[in-house]
């Protein structure tokens, strides 16, 4: 999931129309000085985790660890079988992606064909390790399979009807859906490892305003959609865990103790080495801030892709 921090907000208590469940990137909502978050100051230490007072774990450490050892062994199941991909190769795929326009009956939400299109071109974009020189290349490209658009109050509000993604989802487990709704979240993703669980719900839900030309001030260049693809593909935000060694699971991406906001250069808010990845797509930066995946980040999509999604 992503949050949006406003700046005129007194705090930010995201709480309402949640529905925090296993098959949802779900973070325990943030409670926090919307003055902090916009400019923040440099955080070291766990006292700045217990000052921030936020756990923002999607999922406890008991069911991380049981999910990394699920994912291991279903991976060396299909390897022992031939299966999947060559130990040490990284899998490559080009996946379609479904667009569900869920507009409101008088349009909001109604984004173009031209932000659609744009938008995809953002998901090839960051993928591929094209914003930073230390980006990964995923392998990881994408193509527009379908665009559908309904115009239903209900709908267009996400968390007010519980049925539209069962009701529209296309495609198998290797099918971006990308549901655009209106709600108070910037995005909210369903991770790989539920989809046998729940296949019809399983995609991304990204706020209409964040794509490429949208309104979502600071979160206006299609980035939203990169991050919640992400935890579509498996990876946690580098914020997981907080200040754990084990944190996001990704030994390349050094721990913090919260989630950024803006683009504070230089925020160490963990005694773990490294400074904060705030440039990651996981991280909650603004989209200006946002430029790369790590090769640890690839290197878990393409492990997660071949034991779920391929
Ligand atoms: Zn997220």
């Amino acid at each position: 999931m992503r949050r949006r921090f406003l700046p005129s907000t007194v705090a930010l208590a995201l709480t309402a129309g949640l529905a925090v469940g296993t098959v949802s990137a779900v973070s325990t909502p943030l409670v926090a000085a919307a003055a902090a978050d916009v400019c923040i100051t440099p955080e070291t230490g766990a006292s700045a985790k217990g000052g921030r007072g936020a756990d923002t774990r999607e999922i406890s450490a008991k069911e991380q660890s049981e999910i990394e050892a699920r994912t291991a062994s279903i991976l060396k199941a299909k390897q022992d079988r031939g299966a999947g991909i060559p130990q040490g190769a990284l899998a490559a795929a080009s996946v379609p992606v479904y667009v569900h326009v869920m507009a409101a009956v008088n349009g909001a939400g109604n984004v173009t064909d031209q932000q659609i299109s744009e938008q995809i071109a953002v998901l090839n974009k960051t993928f591929a390790g094209q914003e930073a020189t230390a980006a990964a290349n995923t392998g990881f490209t994408f193509y527009l399979a379908g665009t559908d658009r309904f115009y239903n109050d209900t709908w267009h509000v996400d968390g007010a009807s519980t049925t539209y993604r069962s009701q529209t989802r296309k495609g198998g487990a290797n099918a971006l859906n990308m549901w655009l709704v209106d709600f108070d979240n910037l995005g909210v993703a369903t991770f790989p490892w539920d989809y046998n669980k729940n296949p019809s719900i399983d995609g991304i839900r990204v706020h209409y305003a964040s794509l490429p030309g949208g309104s979502a001030t600071n979160f206006d260049l299609g980035e939203t959609a990169t991050h919640e693809a992400g935890h579509w593909f498996g990876l946690y935000h580098t914020f997981q865990g907080g200040c754990t060694k084990r944190n996001d699971e990704v030994a390349d991406t050094p721990a913090q103790s919260s989630p950024t906001s803006g683009c504070p250069v230089g925020r160490d808010s963990c005694r773990l080495a490294g400074i904060d990845p705030i440039h990651n797509y996981m991280d909650y930066s603004y989209d200006t801030c946002y430029n790369q995946f790590t090769p640890g980040q690839s290197t878990r999509i393409s492990n997660n892709w071949v034991a779920y999604r391929s």
